[in-house]
């Protein structure tokens, strides 16, 4: 995706707009993709070429070939098909009312948007660009399914809308914009119209001056909302200190707090509970990979649940020591606790113990206090022990 090597992403928009030092401060982590991340690039291609084929962009034959490839990914699911299928649906029936409103309709689909007349080096990809009757459409698809993103006040499409404006404002004679996001997981759509006066003054005023500190790694920071999406929210001092103002509180007379203070404390619960769970991500992230001490806690092995090595072998085993089969099962093999219950833990420890495992638990962040060992994840255990061969 173009729009990830760009300084000033549209996607980032809101935390850049709102925090410009943040760039800078991001620039100190990696580029990290998610699964999620790779399993909506997979979407938007798969999108992009049901879409160029009902443009009549290509052949069947090229269409077959090329959905083949998608559907061989392991990213591919018949489910995300089945979604995508009706994002190209609504997507067709947009195209279908700019072309009965005009007939010279211009349906455009990737299109590289150039908002840097506002924002330095700006770019992104519009994944599809209807011009007609006056009107530039841009439509975002979002394959995410957490919560529906509005397309109001948007300044991810904003300044998508700005980019389509920029590019195909010289060729048309634009007056309006239109920008939608369609999420088919929700099935959600939403639409922002603006004036092309409405969208070029809040791009003067509100985006120019903040992309340009943004872009020089300057300006106030400023937590909030945004921070949700930043590399840096685990560790950023600024955010720290927000919420820690957050958590103290004027404690008066009487002793006992009273309804109104307790609904206030209530107000920030939610947002002081996602920093601590940031920093706490943050800080075995770093003490896991890269070996970062935090003074008086260490990596210990988490908690880790025994469980079934082959779950045949352990029916065959206990049907050899006497329990009935159909004894053993649910709608599937009984979890190892209904079996303890049903064969007693002696016999969990005893006959059936070779066919336990018991995993090694996730690493996780503990007091100096704690008694169990410094965490030695499996694979660094099998390097010292062939370590201890060699020497
Ligand atoms: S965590 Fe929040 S306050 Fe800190 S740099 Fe990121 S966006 Fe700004």
């Amino acid at each position: 995706m173009p729009e990830v090597h760009a300084k000033l992403s549209a996607s980032g928009a809101k935390r850049w707009m709102a925090c410009p030092p943040s760039v800078a401060l991001e620039a100190e982590f990696p580029n990290e993709s998610s699964v999620y991340a790779e399993e909506g690039t997979h979407a938007h291609a798969l999108a992009e070429l049901i879409l160029r084929y009902n443009n009549g962009e290509m052949t069947k034959r090229k269409f077959n070939s090329d959905l083949k490839k998608l559907q061989a990914d392991p990213l591919w699911s018949q489910e995300m098909q089945t979604y995508i299928e009706q994002y190209a649906h609504d997507v067709w029936e947009l195209v279908n009312e700019a072309k009965a409103a005009c007939k010279d309709a211009q349906v455009l689909f990737e299109q590289r948007l150039d908002f840097s007349a506002w924002v330095e080096e700006g770019f992104g990809t519009g994944d599809v660009v209807i011009i007609a009757d006056g009107t530039v459409h841009v439509i975002d698809l979002k394959f995410g399914k957490g919560v529906g993103v509005s397309a109001v006040n948007n300044p991810q499409l904003r300044l998508y809308g700005l980019g389509a404006l920029d590019t195909y404002g010289l060729l048309y004679d634009i007056d309006k914009i239109k920008m939608t996001i369609i999420q088919p997981r929700l099935e959600h759509t939403d639409t922002e119209e603006l004036t092309v006066d409405e969208l070029v003054k809040w791009a003067e005023e509100e985006v120019k001056p903040r992309a340009e500190l943004a872009y020089a790694g300057e300006g106030e920071y400023c937590s909030g909302d945004h921070c949700r999406f930043c590399k840096a929210k685990g560790v950023c001092r600024a955010r720290a200190e927000e919420n820690l103002k957050l958590a103290q509180y004027d404690f008066r007379e009487p002793p006992m707090l009273t309804p109104p203070e307790i609904a206030d404390i209530l107000g920030k619960v939610d947002e002081l509970k996602k920093w601590v769970e940031d920093v706490a991500n943050y800080a075995l992230d770093a003490a896991v990979r890269k070996g970062i001490a935090f003074p008086g806690w260490k990596v210990v092995e988490g908690r880790s649940n025994r469980k079934y090595k082959d779950e045949v072998e352990v029916v065959k085993c206990l049907v050899e020591h006497g329990y009935e089969e159909k004894s053993l099962y649910n709608t599937k093999l009984k979890s190892l606790t209904d079996i303890t219950k049903l064969i007693g833990s002696s016999n969990v420890d005893g006959f059936l113990a070779p066919y336990i495992i018991k995993p090694q638990g996730a690493p996780t962040l503990a007091p100096e206090s704690d008694k169990r060992p410094v965490f030695q994840s499996a694979e660094a255990a099998k390097q010292d022990f062939s370590d201890d061969l060699l020497d």
